[in-house]
């Protein structure tokens, strides 16, 4: 694993409570002939313990604005830093370095390994992180039981509904123990019922105090969220905190089952 390098803290700038901090950050995709100008100076601070639903149309930049959240990619001006850490200038290693530590994801499409257990799925990023074998298998029980897997450990993603492959994801997002959970559109193949179950997943994660950031184009599913901010043409339109948020918990006790 590579150390990573902490650079001296921006000790004028950066709040301790801001897990993230976007500064005018701009991002251009070069496509031969053409070039995307897909943020347009964003800036943005996220705290720790919020519940931010990222909005906005279609190529309005929002998985872009992720991407670079997530250390997947580098913004092409303006600065980044994660915990008060400047990603924007880390080189590749250490990006990975970042992302192993300090970053789960969760993807529409689960992204699981299908001819793996559930169990095994969730404690491959502990090997990457050169976690000792028995001390990554505890920790990948103790995440599916927190999502509500504890029964289910040893079922191959075949053998799970949507609903549940996606909290195998979220379990796996969580083993490494990092600063924010960041996912893009996860209730997006998700009937509603199945999408309030996992935002009900995200809620009680957040009351424990996980930082969550959350793509997502339905309103029904932003609504769980404390904050809301709306991406429009690479540029943010809207930042407001979401008042009167229905607890997802109580929702699903309303709504029918497939039983019913
Ligand atoms: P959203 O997630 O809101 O749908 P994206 O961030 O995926 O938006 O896309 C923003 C803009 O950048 C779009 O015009 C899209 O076509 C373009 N874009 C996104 N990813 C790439 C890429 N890898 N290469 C080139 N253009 C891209
Ligand atoms: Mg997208």
């Amino acid at each position: 694993m590579a150390t990573i390098s902490q650079p001296e803290p921006m000790t004028t700038l950066t709040s301790t409570a801001d897990v993230i901090r976007v500064e005018d950050v701009h991002k251009y995709y070069d496509l031969g002939e053409t070039r995307v100008h897909a943020l347009r100076g964003v800036s943005v601070n996220i705290e720790a313990g919020e519940f931010v639903a990222i909005m906005g149309a279609s190529g309005s930049g929002k998985s872009t604005f992720m991407n670079i959240l997530g250390c997947l990619d580098k913004p092409t001006s303006g600065r980044y830093l994660l915990e008060g850490i400047e990603v924007s200038q880390l080189s590749k290693k250490e990006l990975a370095a970042i992302r192993n530590r300090k970053i789960g994801f969760v993807f529409q499409g689960f992204n699981l390994l299908s001819r793996t257990t559930a169990l095994e799925n969730v404690e491959l990023p502990t090997l990457y992180a050169k976690i000792s074998k028995e001390e990554g298998q505890k920790r990948s029980r103790e995440a599916l039981e927190l999502v509500g897997l504890g029964e289910r450990m040893l079922h191959f993603p075949s053998q799970l509904s949507g609903g549940q492959q996606q909290r195998v994801a979220i379990a796996r997002a969580l083993v490494n123990k990092p600063s924010i959970l960041l996912a893009d559109e996860p209730t997006g193949n998700l009937d509603s019922r199945t999408s309030v179950e996992i935002m009900d997943v995200f809620q009680q994660l957040n009351d424990r105090g996980l930082t969550v950031v959350l793509v997502t184009h339905e309103p029904d599913v932003a609504q769980f969220a404390k904050r809301s901010i709306q991406f429009r043409d690479g540029k943010i339109r809207r930042d407001e905190s979401i008042t009167d948020r229905p607890i997802a918990a109580d929702v699903l006790k309303e709504l029918p089952t497939l039983e019913d």
